[in-house]
């Protein structure tokens, strides 16, 4: 199964969340917002060291029934370069036919099938954890945030959530990313301009 949180990075709700993650030992996607990629980037580099993945949110969480289709897909691009995996969750799960069709020939469009409430500040946390422990299922993508709107809320789901997928022997995972390569030996990162130039050479 598939823990995502969607909005951050935020600086303290984030940091809450990986710190649950370790604890019990899973991983996580985070659908990032790229406005709050360049307020926090310490947070974002967090998120990649601790070897969960990552997507792209759009630039400024615009919902793609309301934005204007050229207005949205640069809010696509924008955070597609900073974020640059090939994973894209809309807000507010809301796109039109034409912007699915152009972000999905680049992009996997990843929504959820359990949706946690934690956004809802009519709703307490204990109403969260029973909506979502009823709808887990093996494989399931959860929703939750990451935001300043549901924090109060998943301070208490989250921890009830992680103790029950222990108690389940359950995994989570971190979405693949299509479009990443990891830095490494291997990967080009390290290589000077001749260096590749030699590799390109080797290969033709
Ligand atoms: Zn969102």
């Amino acid at each position: 199964m598939h823990l995502t949180f969607d909005d951050g990075p935020h600086p303290h709700w984030t940091p809450f969340v990986l710190d649950q993650l370790k604890l019990y030992d899973q991983k996580a996607t985070f659908f990032c917002v790229g406005d709050n990629i360049q307020r926090h980037p310490e947070v974002f580099d967090r998120i990649r060291r601790e070897g969960h993945s990552w997507g792209n949110h759009t630039m400024r969480h615009e919902s793609g029934w309301t934005a204007g289709t050229f207005a949205y897909l640069r809010s696509h691009l924008e955070c597609d370069a900073l974020t640059g995996t090939g994973l894209f969750r809309p807000p507010y799960g809301r796109l039109t036919k034409g912007q699915a069709r152009a972000i999905g020939r680049r992009d996997r469009i990843v929504m959820w099938d359990v949706l946690t409430g934690d956004f809802d500040r009519s709703r307490t946390a204990e109403a969260c954890w029973k909506a979502t422990e009823q709808a887990l299922r093996p494989g399931s993508i959860v929703v939750m945030h990451d935001s300043e709107k549901a924090g109060e809320r998943l301070e208490g789901l989250l921890p009830r959530l992680l103790a029950h997928l222990s108690a389940q022997g359950w995994k989570s995972e971190a979405i693949p990313m299509p479009r990443w390569e990891p830095a490494g030996p291997l990967s080009g990162w390290n290589q000077t301009p001749e260096d590749s130039h030699t590799r390109l050479a080797l290969r033709s």
